[in-house]
């Protein structure tokens, strides 16, 4: 029997990309069994919860898992099942490389120069979903408190979510980073922050940073605040090797960061805690496109070789990454995000694309 991994297709366009990365599994031949677990908006319906018990109990004891994306409702119902299980499991890092594959459209001039990592704080912050809703017509002990303590008269109609950011968490997840960098023979690592202004939340981030830092004199240290990082990642993406952010700031500079080297659909991802990991791409469940055939597969794909990296199977996964590099370089049989102006030859579905990854598999072997 191989080993055992759960795999939570997700909703949307994640069954579509869940059935590609289990047939590209298949064909390395590593003996992974997948143990399903369904989890989302559909599972609501039929169960009660968008994350049943059963599926952080696979989790638990499996170890690791490869995940679609799962919808969240926006501004209204049920809670992010992604912040849940990131709480639940301690997933408290997210890790997200950023890289650009030959054939790939990118804007970016020499986008092959872009190699850096994104290290997301991952349980706490305005992310962590401690809410207060507007409260015309009722008491709100929590608006007195704040007109007390700072002299601010906010309004009954002031919906509020509170940003908190501990020195523990930020210790835990800068650490995370330096240790990443070393591991992985990388040089820099950049905080960011936005501590000039708030002084108590991101200022403490970027204490933490500093004196953890100081821990690791073979890597260079750097702080830059979160605005000025979007100007440079845009002009000089080249430039930075792993940065580590608190959860927001990680949330948005992902997406910034998966736009230079070509899109969400190529962007890997995965949230790591001390024991457990959970693997998945870093775009969403796209119901424009879901059921259609049309979605990328790459970013699940390339969640899956950091599974198989972090299975001891680096073989495998040196395996998968070649092929779906190959893939994108003939640029033959990719999907219709990846497609340029010009190009000679039409852009295929999911399917054909996955099927082409098989291919190049067995033709490595
Ligand atoms: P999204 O990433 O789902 O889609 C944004 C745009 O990019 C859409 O036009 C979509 O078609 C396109 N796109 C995304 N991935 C693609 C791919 N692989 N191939 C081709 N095109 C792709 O973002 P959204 O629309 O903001 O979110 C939709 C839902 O997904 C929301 O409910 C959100 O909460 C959820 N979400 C889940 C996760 C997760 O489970 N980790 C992450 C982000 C968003």
């Amino acid at each position: 029997m191989g080993r055992m991994v759960t795999l939570i297709p997700g909703d949307g366009v994640g069954p579509e990309i869940a059935e590609v990365a289990k047939s590209c599994v298949a064909a390395l031949g590593v003996g992974i069994e997948w143990d399903v677990e369904e989890a989302g908006a559909a599972v609501l319906e039929r169960e009660g919860s968008p994350l049943p018990d059963r599926v952080l109990e696979s989790i638990r004891r499996n170890g690791a898992a490869l995940k679609g994306p799962v919808e969240t409702p926006v501004g209204r119902g049920f809670r992010s099942v992604n912040v849940r299980l990131r709480q639940e499991l301690d997933l408290f890092a997210c890790v997200r490389p950023c890289r650009h594959y030959t054939g790939v459209k990118s804007r970016i001039t020499n986008p092959e120069l872009i190699d850096l990592v994104i290290v997301r704080e991952n349980t706490e912050d305005l992310y962590a979903g401690i809410e207060f809703m507007e409260s015309c017509g009722q008491e709100n002990p929590l608006l007195s408190f704040i007109r007390d303590k700072t002299g601010v008269i906010l309004g009954c109609d002031t919906g509020i979510s509170i940003k908190h950011i501990s020195k523990s968490a930020s210790e835990r997840i800068v650490t995370f980073a330096f240790e990443y960098a070393r591991k992985n023979g990388r040089r820099k690592v950049t905080a960011i922050d936005k501590a000039n202004i708030m002084k108590m939340s991101d200022g403490l981030f970027m204490r933490a940073a500093e004196a953890v830092s100081r821990n690791y004199p073979d890597i260079r240290y750097e702080h830059k605040l979160v605005d000025n990082m979007c100007m440079q990642l845009v002009r000089y993406p080249e430039e930075y090797d792993v940065l580590v952010l608190p959860n927001l700031y990680g949330d948005i500079l992902s997406d910034l960061a998966a736009g230079l080297v070509g899109g969400l659909g190529v962007a890997p991802g995965v949230n790591m805690g001390s024991d457990y990991a959970v693997f998945e791409a870093t775009h969403g469940s796209a119901p424009d496109i879901a059921g259609k055939d049309l979605v990328n597969p790459t970013g699940l794909l390339l969640s899956a070789v950091l599974l198989l990296h972090h299975l001891g199977e680096t073989r495998a996964a040196s395996r998968l990454e070649h092929a779906v590099a190959l893939v994108l370089r003939e640029g033959k049989a990719v999907t219709a995000d990846l497609k340029m102006d010009g190009d000679p030859f039409p852009a295929v579905g999911t399917r054909a694309m996955g099927q082409a990854v098989v291919e190049k598999i067995r033709s490595l072997s």
